[in-house]
């Protein structure tokens, strides 16, 4: 029988009130995967104590892991009023403390931040699991750094992961609900890593693809994902329906909903993606499936901290070769290029990875003159098939009193991305909004 893959993010296990709110969406005696976030602000503390040891600040770290520890006890004390189980996993999480401090005697690595990082999932799970058994449901525990893992190129390693999978889940004793720690995963060597920030979700649909499920539902605080970013722009709406490439294009460029990755395991065997509402579950959320239709701009969205660079020369000129070295250069240093205009003299493309971009630019500066710009956004408008559409024109009003440093148009059906100053963004994406979707005409 096929199962479906249910993950529910921070928020969702943060507190004894939504935990009791998971239970009940998960307990309707159907047999289902449920992979958990660690509890909201978890992954930031534990990040911030990892920064502590790296900047040698191991005082600073042991009063981060005496707080969380502190707020792990009281929500325990709420959570669990059965002594047993009380007792049972304060003496868990005892442990997974007495690891952090531990690590703050260490010399900092990254595979110490990894193993510290991945705490937060290993409480949240552990947690969860005993709330579900003191309240009667039948659940089971797999431990994701069992069957989860990464290969030399940071992809899934989807064999391993399947036939992994397989032997944990049949020889964990039966369950109704098999819980499993999101986010994390081991890396080619065996040692801890993770899925980069957010990465629960990727975990839902790596699974999903696994076990080719019925379907993969992720939860979160909120009606789905709405067409327009709602912390800076007000009436924004849930889109019921998106298809695989829209929802990509939208998780890459900016819509926090979604891990940037979450729909590439499961577009080829086809298996939709549900967002759904954790405090609201009656809400319909948003379909991500296979199918199309055509509305002209669905959604919007925004990626900050874009940094874009000018390159000119007038060698470039009825010259062919120029491009490529160019790209050469960005892929030596093994950063990836987002956006990309041309003419006959200059080409601008943008980066969101800048760690080698002084090493790229002394490159560069061999063969042309460069301007780089940085605190950047990309506005990206989304809907299939968008730049046919007719009402599409209406972008372009507010070409008039937005400065608008690149456009993309026509690199793909379904996406049209402008590059625009960080500091007109909230403006920009307002105005958008009043245009393609409020009919506002000027
Ligand atoms: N806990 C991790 C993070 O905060 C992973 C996740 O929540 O998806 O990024």
């Amino acid at each position: 029988m096929k199962m479906k893959v249910l993950k529910f993010g921070g928020t969702s296990v943060g507190s004894v009130e939504n935990m009791n709110n998971v239970k009940n969406i998960i307990n309707d005696g159907q047999r289902k995967v449920v992979v958990l976030s660690a509890m909201s602000g978890t992954t930031n503390q534990l990040v911030a104590i990892a920064q502590d040891i790296a900047e040698k600040n191991p005082n600073e770290a042991i009063d981060k892991i005496n707080k969380l520890n502190e707020t792990y006890f009281t929500a325990i004390d709420k959570l669990l009023r059965n002594k047993k189980l009380n007792e049972d996993v304060k003496s868990y999480v005892s442990g997974i403390f007495n690891f952090l401090v531990e690590s703050t005697y260490k010399e900092y690595s990254e595979t110490i931040e990894n193993q510290i990082v991945a705490q937060g999932e290993l409480l949240s799970t552990y947690m969860f699991n005993s709330y579900l058994n003191q309240e009667g449901v039948s659940s089971a525990l797999l431990p994701a750094l069992s069957f989860m893992r990464i290969d030399e190129f940071t992809e899934p390693d989807y064999n391993y992961i399947e036939s992994n999978f397989k032997d944990v889940f049949e020889n964990v004793e039966e369950s109704e609900i098999y819980i499993t720690q999101g986010f994390i995963c081991l890396d080619i060597n065996g040692e801890i890593s993770n899925l980069q920030r957010g990465g629960s979700d990727y975990t839902a649909t790596i699974i999903g693809a696994a076990i080719k499920a019925e379907e993969v539902q992720i939860w979160t605080d909120i009606d789905g994902m709405h067409n327009n970013d709602p912390r800076y722009v007000d009436n924004t709406k849930p889109i019921s329906n998106l298809s695989f490439d829209e929802a990509a294009e939208l998780a890459y460029f900016g819509a926090k909903i979604l891990h940037p990755q979450t729909v590439t395991p499961v577009r080829t065997d086809n298996i939709p993606v549900r967002l759904k509402n954790t405090m609201n579950p009656e809400a319909y959320g948003t379909l991500i499936s296979s199918k199309t239709s055509v509305n002209g701009v669905k959604a919007i969205a925004a990626k900050d901290n874009i940094t874009a660079i000018k390159i000119k020369s007038a060698r470039m000129l009825q010259a062919h070769g120029f491009l490529k070295k160019v790209f050469e250069i960005f892929e030596s240093y093994k950063t990836s290029i987002d956006m990309i205009t041309t003419s006959e003299v200059a080409v601008s493309l943008t980066i969101d990875d800048d760690k080698n971009l002084d090493k790229i630019l002394v490159e560069l500066e061999k063969i042309a003159t460069i301007e780089v710009d940085k605190n950047q956004s990309i506005v990206c408008l989304v809907g299939h098939s968008v730049v046919n559409h007719q009402d599409t024109f209406k972008l372009f009003q507010i070409l008039q009193d937005v400065k608008i440093r690149m456009i993309s148009y026509g690199g793909s059906n379904n996406n049209i991305s402008l590059l625009i100053d960080t500091k007109h963004k909230i403006t920009t994406l307002q105005k958008l909004n009043n245009y393609l979707f409020e009919l506002v005409t000027l």
